[in-house]
């Protein structure tokens, strides 16, 4: 197997398999080292909006996305203690697609790893970890990584790329920076079995306190129940009791179905919101959660590490081709890419301190005032901007459009090297 490469992509979540295919589109030598065996573990966000969409249109891959089980959501509607309401309406984005898709992810990461394959210079090596970096003096030169037997080796490349999430070994090996704004929020994630009268669309459920997101997926929904940092223990202790009443009464129509839950069939999911001070060193650049940390707040991250790895292509895939300089451009990506992030990230973090955090301690306090026979918690009122989109249904466009779209989409400009050939011609171990 080839120990150098022009570039070592660490990850293959979204913005580390698009950007090996990407790369490798471009005619650049590029290995995926992705630490699992395939795309189904682990918990993964479903939404796939109109700007990536429109990046796979680009790709020639609208059609075959098309054909994987998807559903399509044209607007998020909220029930909100009692009131229903839409909050983001996406039948007026621009372009092509005037909805936002819930797709399995591992189904777009196979697709992504398959039209990739189809490229010579695309090496896809699963169950490999990275463990380190490797360095010439303050460069950055490669990986370390251990592959399935445990055995560690290096591969080497002009350009390292860390795609490998909110957990990143490597951005913590190359030393880049981190800023934690912290998260007050943890998810539960587990699925119930589907009715045959039951809705069909993703729905949003907020009632004293609690908060649930059901995604209806073949066969079952994923439903995600938000809960204090922390405040899973409590609820899965004593065979998810706890959880199975909360979810009761947050969801009637479910209760039943809820009673069946045990502590294994729960995932909690640490929900964190950070981003890099510097997302580059030489020879190194971070894209994705592995530079920006998403909260699942709007279900926005998918698409941002996607247009991460399409600007880092734009930005480096000719100069990593023909041998370029390319240490003077890395710092340009997070030029170009911080605007959306941080905006974004400032949206989150104003849900979490203003719409969930209240509301969660309400949830607390109620739960305290029942055990206590004391006065039941006041409603929490609604921050202005719900309030709006509530009274003028029309506002709720400007929502659509943000999450739809997003600040600043962006659009693949490197041309790929060749007419794509017929059949398998990179690797996949
Ligand atoms: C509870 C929750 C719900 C969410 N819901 C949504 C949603 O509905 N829609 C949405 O758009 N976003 C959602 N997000 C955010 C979204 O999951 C991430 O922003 C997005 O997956 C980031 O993509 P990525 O490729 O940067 O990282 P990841 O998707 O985390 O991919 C990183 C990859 O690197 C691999 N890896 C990790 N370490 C190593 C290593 N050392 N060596 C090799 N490989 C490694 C991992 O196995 C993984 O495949 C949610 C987040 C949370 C916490």
């Amino acid at each position: 197997m080839m120990n150098y490469y022009d570039c070592v992509v660490a990850g293959g979540g979204p913005a580390g398999m698009l950007a090996g295919l990407l790369l490798a589109r471009a005619g650049v030598r590029v290995v995926v080292c992705e630490k699992h065996e395939d795309f189904l573990r682990d918990f993964r966000g479903d939404t796939v909006h109109a700007s990536t969409m429109a990046v796979l249109d680009e790709l020639g891959l609208g059609e075959a996305f098309a054909r994987l089980p998807h559903r399509d959501l044209e607007q998020l509607r909220i029930a909100l203690d009692g009131d229903d309401f839409t909050v983001a309406d996406f039948r007026h984005l621009p372009g092509r697609y005037q909805h936002i898709t819930f797709v399995p992810q591992w189904d777009l990461l196979d697709l992504l790893a398959e039209h990739a394959a189809t490229y010579p210079g695309f090496t896809l090596l699963r169950r490999h970890e990275v463990v380190d970096v490797v360095r010439s003096g303050d460069r950055v030169t490669g990986v370390v990584v251990r592959d399935p037997d445990g055995t560690t080796r290096q591969l080497r490349g002009r350009l390292t790329i860390a795609a490998d999430g909110r957990g990143s070994a490597v951005r913590r090996a190359g030393g880049l920076p981190l800023r934690d704004f912290g998260a007050p929020i943890d998810v539960l994630w587990f699925r119930l079995p589907t009715r045959r009268t039951d809705a069909t669309t993703a729905t949003l459920r907020m009632s004293a306190g609690e908060l649930s997101v059901l995604i209806p997926r073949e066969g079952y929904w994923q439903c995600a129940f938000v809960v204090p940092k922390g405040g899973a223990a409590p609820l899965l202790a004593d065979g998810a009791t706890a959880l199975r009443r909360r979810y009761g009464r947050l969801l009637p129509d479910f209760a039943d179905r809820a009673d069946r839950l045990s502590p294994q069939d729960v995932s909690v999911l640490d929900v964190r919101l950070d981003r890099l001070r510097r997302w580059s060193a030489p020879g190194l650049l971070a894209i994705g959660d592995a530079a920006h940390a998403m909260s699942p707040i709007g279900g926005v991250g998918i698409n941002l590490a996607v247009q991460d790895a399409v600007a880092a292509a734009n930005l480096l895939a000719v100069p990593l081709r023909d041998g370029g300089d390319l240490d003077r451009l890395l710092p340009r990506l997070q030029l170009r890419r911080w605007l959306p992030t941080a905006l974004t990230q400032a949206v989150q973090r104003q849900v979490h301190d203003r719409v969930l955090t209240p509301r969660l301690l309400q949830a607390k306090a109620a739960a305290g005032s029942s055990a206590s026979a004391g006065p039941p918690a006041e409603a929490v009122k609604l921050p202005l901007a719900l309030r709006a989109v509530r009274r003028a249904p029309i506002l709720a466009r400007l929502p659509g459009r943000a999450v739809g779209i997003g600040v600043l989409p962006e659009h693949i400009h490197v041309p790929p090297e060749r007419v794509q050939g017929l059949g398998r011609s990179g690797s996949s171990v």
